[in-house]
């Protein structure tokens, strides 16, 4: 959900710059702005960086770290009940089990070994967060993401395993006319009657949204720039 209009918010916050952005966006491709769903990126930030984002409504946060998120989330997630929490780094199998119990949804699932140790995860508890299959878009060695041709039989076994896969995401090379890589990624998407999309970021989520995102993952147009 997009929030348009926040109690207390500052008439130019970054927040509402961003959500300016993707009203305009959404506009232009002719879709409703409550379709794209703004998840702000808060890695390497602290509770404090995070208190405004809260104080004027955003509610949906993705960390790449397990780690990082289980020291930061807990609290927060207790004044705000209506946290909803995303995962968006590479995720070790041996981290699945904290994964589930910590995140309302989960990006980066990209191997046989990881959906197993989900699904398993998943089976021994009340909670099966919705989940996206990580495509390497680029075909790139150092990206995580599973690869294009693998994609088919990564979604037979997430099946099998019960886990509720609800769209593909990626991150495309650095340095490239990102809308190629959306429009294939939003044509896998299509392949596989897949609705949801998580692609785009700071630099490129006016592109994703218009070619049919519906999850944008935002940090440093929110928070300022990274170390
Ligand atoms: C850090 C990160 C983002 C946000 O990147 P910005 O360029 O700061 O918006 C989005 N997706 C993933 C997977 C990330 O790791």
């Amino acid at each position: 959900m997009v929030q348009t209009q926040a109690e207390n918010s500052p008439v130019n916050s970054a927040l509402q710059n961003v959500l300016a952005s993707v009203e305009k966006a959404a506009q232009i491709a002719g879709r409703a702005p409550d379709d794209i769903t703004l998840i702000a990126v808060s890695k390497t930030r602290s509770a404090e960086e995070i208190a405004p984002l809260l104080q004027e409504g955003q509610r949906a946060f993705a960390e790449n770290r397990v780690q990082e998120a289980q020291e930061k989330w807990p609290d927060l997630k207790k004044r705000y009940p209506d946290i909803e929490l995303h995962m968006v780094g590479q995720l070790q199998s041996n981290k699945a089990a904290d994964a589930v119990e910590l995140f309302d949804v989960i990006h980066s699932v990209d191997r046989p070994s990881l959906v197993n140790a989900l699904g398993k995860a998943m089976a021994e508890t009340d909670r099966q967060p919705p989940c996206f299959i990580q495509v390497n878009i680029g075909d790139e060695k150092q990206k995580g993401g599973c690869a294009i041709g693998d994609l088919r039989a990564l979604l037979e076994l997430a099946a099998a395993q019960n886990i509720d896969i609800v769209g593909l995401m990626c991150v495309p090379p650095l340095e490239r006319e990102p809308s190629p890589y959306f429009a294939l990624l939003a044509k896998l998407a299509t392949d596989h009657t897949l609705r949801g999309l998580s692609m785009g970021m700071s630099d490129d989520f006016p592109a994703a949204i218009k070619i049919g995102t519906t999850h944008i993952r935002v940090g440093s147009a929110l928070f300022g720039g990274r170390d």
